[in-house]
């Protein structure tokens, strides 16, 4: 297993922490002087950089959220002069005005070089074939990866996301031998290769998963599908895109780029700091970006972190899987339900296909919950008895699970959207 940057990767602890103080305290005077945003708010919570004096000071300065960043739309977070950027990025923002982040000739450089570190973590080589299908454009997936990829030695193949028949094309005239797409995209993929006339003629090895939740039981389903074995990777615009954290290849955990990113978790509601371990939302503060440093940045993304050495031998901080977002979340009957625990639950029922909706609608007083699910051909095709059996299997199993009883409705395969970027698993049309 190879380290690509073995000094900051498996540096002792304390070490880190020396290096996050100082770089936490160059970022606080550098926002402090040159963004008015950053000034004012420092100046209402009653501190100056000075007064960080420990990691521990972190607590006292003001969180960061998407709302700041869309009411300072598009340049308002800039630390820089406009003359020093060289690339601008921003993200889909499905409401509202949307997040913008910019980068300096040295943030390309640290994007390089963080995302190289995850590929070479996930077991990239100079000589893979690096076929990117995450979209290329204003969204930092595609970039990011691109340039990584390049400086671990891969050859790239930028093909964006989308036209299924083309991607399978190259990928087996090329020898495509590493993917680069959201889980669900990936899922696609793999059904395509495994439908094609020569699936024995691909040669994909490694996935490199990311940009959405992947549960154990999707990734199963698709290294089933195509022998390869895939990594879970994070990251976000307002960080810096992809490239925060992603996994090594003992996947029990993604580990953060904790000299560049200074993680918290905390409380949602309390906004106090959990115990290690212990689930949270994940607060990021970028302490060497150029252009767009955040300062304790609220994720909204809910996961654990663990500074428990890893058998591969990093001492950077593992997160887990991202177990929910807080604003994904739904209520039903008082009960909070991420829809990552009904992909669980319905991933590992055989006969279920990877394909899901939740549908939540209001009738008067009550609220309906649906999950409409795909199920296999055979399945579906069978006797009208054993489907509804199986309707009644997969409903308890949602039940037990989640304490609240679904409505399933059992759909053919093929029926629900496809993508090719992120999925969206929930329709709420209970807003009045
Ligand atoms: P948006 O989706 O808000 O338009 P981004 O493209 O910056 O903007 O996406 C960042 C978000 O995507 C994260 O905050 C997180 O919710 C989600 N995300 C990214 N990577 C993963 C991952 N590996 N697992 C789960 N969620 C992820
Ligand atoms: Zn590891």
């Amino acid at each position: 297993m190879t380290i690509w940057d073995a000094r900051h990767e498996t540096m002792a602890r304390e070490q880190l922490r020396a290096l996050q103080l100082e770089r936490l305290q160059d970022m606080l005077a550098r926002v402090y002087e040159r963004v008015p945003f950053y000034r004012e708010r420092l100046r209402a919570a009653g501190v100056a950089p000075g007064d960080v004096r420990s990691l521990a000071d972190v607590r006292r300065l003001p969180f960061t959220t998407k709302s700041d960043f869309r009411e300072q739309y598009p340049f308002g977070m800039f630390a820089v002069p406009v003359d020093e950027v060289v690339e601008i990025h921003s993200s889909s923002g499905t409401t509202g005005k949307p997040v913008v982040a910019g980068f300096t000739r040295r943030d390309l450089d640290t994007w390089a070089e963080l995302v190289c570190r995850i590929a070479v973590m996930a077991g990239v080589h100079a000589d893979d074939v690096a076929q990117i299908s995450f979209g290329y454009g204003m969204f930092t997936g595609g970039f990011g990866l691109h340039y990584g990829l390049q400086r671990a030695g891969a050859a790239v193949v930028p093909i964006s996301a989308g036209n299924t028949a083309r991607q399978l094309q190259f990928m087996r005239d090329f020898g495509s031998t590493v993917l680069i797409a959201t889980p669900s995209y990936a899922l696609h993929l793999a059904e395509a290769i495994a439908r094609h006339a020569t699936p024995k003629a691909f040669k994909l090895r490694l996935g490199m998963f990311g940009a959405e939740a992947c549960s154990e039981e999707l990734r199963r389903r698709i290294e089933s599908r195509v022998s390869m074995r895939a990594t879970d990777n994070y990251g976000l615009t307002e960080v810096i895109g992809p490239g925060v954290s992603g996994e090594c290849e003992c996947r029990s955990g993604m580990h953060i780029a904790e000299d560049h990113f200074l993680v918290e978790v905390v409380d949602p509601t309390t906004d106090e700091p959990v115990a290690e371990g212990e689930t949270g939302e994940l607060v990021f503060t970028s302490m060497t970006r150029e252009c767009s440093p955040v300062l304790r940045y609220r994720t909204r993304d809910l996961c654990s972190v663990t500074t428990e050495r890893c058998a591969c031998g990093r001492t950077l901080a593992r997160m887990g899987k991202i177990v929910g977002r807080t604003d994904d979340m739904f209520i039903i009957s008082g009960v909070n339900i991420f829809p990552s625990a009904v992909e669980s639950v319905l991933f590992a029922i055989e006969g279920v296909e990877p394909y899901y909706q939740i549908v939540l609608e209001r009738t008067g007083a009550m609220d309906t919950f649906e999950v409409q699910v795909e199920v296999t051909e055979a399945i579906f095709n069978g006797w009208m008895d054993d489907l509804r059996a199986f309707e009644q299997r997969v409903t308890e199993q949602l039940r037990s699970a989640l304490l609240v009883r679904p409505k399933v409705k059992l759909v053919e395969p093929g029926t629900l959207e496809r993508t090719e970027g992120k999925a969206k698993r929930v329709i709420d049309r209970r807003q009045r």
